[in-house]
């Protein structure tokens, strides 16, 4: 259906920006709560390479877990299907820093969004490259075409800091076996991972090749193949948001991601890859502007996946 993307991004703004936000910002990550709670951006790349964005939609952000997509991304390219031997594809239903299930699965993470399975991502990572720390900021960096791109030590360190439910999340999945690295190794290069920082622009280009059966858009470059797109896509339909993913699919309509920062991906496939940002959180640790904001979009485009 023809649709002006513009006119619709900009209502969308206008309306979640009126209201009022009744999220939270995070702060167990403690430089996390250092951010202006009012910045609020959005950026729209479409895999025809038009784009548009509003607000603070050049301003970097912390994306979070918004990088376990090009983890997952990664380690699926390097492992093939292997990969769910090590890792569920279910949806938790519980938060994102939940022990619960782990003990009842036998240290099998339920999806790779949670973070014990991006926890397990990054063992995987590991395990299988001479230096993942440098390797996936390299992938990141040819994802996003920014050979700049870095880890903020800032972020990361404020973290490690603090995130004692993680080093509990590792240290309970390696008693089952599921870890194979040194637990301060694997967290190291999670907390890092976590870090990166970027604005909605870049992100929503960064993450189109799954808007693109898997081709990066500037160059054609196969990133995955079309199945693996396509099953990676289906996971953060159904495990992106935690245990709001029925909500947001319910609402939404489209594969996304979201991260503590208050970013939020999604993407319409082969049409395009939308990120948005607002740090306030509700209470499932979602972007509490930017989740309302993706629902104006889809339900005034008429263009879900549904
Ligand atoms: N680094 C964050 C954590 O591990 C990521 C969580 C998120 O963005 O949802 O707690």
């Amino acid at each position: 259906m023809a649709y002006n993307y513009r006119t619709i991004i900009e209502k969308a703004y206008q309306m979640a920006n009126s209201m009022e936000d009744e999220g939270k910002l995070a702060t167990y990550i403690p430089e996390l709560a250092n951010v202006d709670p009012s910045k609020f951006g959005v950026h729209m790349t479409k895999v025809n390479g038009d784009n548009f964005g509003m607000g603070d939609h050049l301003e970097r952000f912390s994306i979070q877990s918004i990088a376990k997509v090009l983890s997952l991304t990664l380690a699926y390219k390097i492992l093939g299907e292997e990969i769910w031997k090590r890792i569920d594809v279910e949806p938790s239903g519980t938060k994102f820093d939940s022990l619960l299930l782990l003990e009842t699965n036998n240290g099998i993470p339920r999806n790779p969004f949670v973070n014990s399975g991006a926890i397990v991502i990054c063992d995987i990572l590991i395990s299988h490259l001479d230096d993942a720390r440098e390797e996936f900021l390299a992938f990141v960096r040819k994802l996003s075409d920014l050979p700049e791109l870095n880890y903020s030590d800032k972020i990361a360190d404020s973290e490690k800091m603090y995130g004692y439910r993680n080093v509990a999340l590792c240290n309970f999945i390696k008693s089952f076996g599921n870890i194979e690295n040194e637990p301060a190794v694997v967290l190291d290069f999670y907390f890092d991972m976590c870090s990166l920082e970027m604005n909605c622009q870049e992100l929503s280009y960064t993450i189109s090749f799954l808007a693109n059966n898997g081709y990066k858009l500037s160059n054609n470059e196969v990133i995955v193949s079309s199945s693996q797109s396509k099953r990676i896509n289906a996971l953060m339909l159904t495990c992106g948001f935690y245990d709001e993913s029925g909500e947001f699919a319910f609402k939404v309509g489209l594969p996304g991601k979201s991260g503590v920062g208050g970013g939020i991906v999604a993407l319409y496939p082969n049409n395009y890859a939308i990120a948005v940002w607002s740090p306030k959180l509700n209470p499932h640790g979602n972007s509490f502007k930017g989740m309302k904001l993706l629902e104006e979009v889809t339900t005034h485009s008429e263009m879900s996946i549904f």
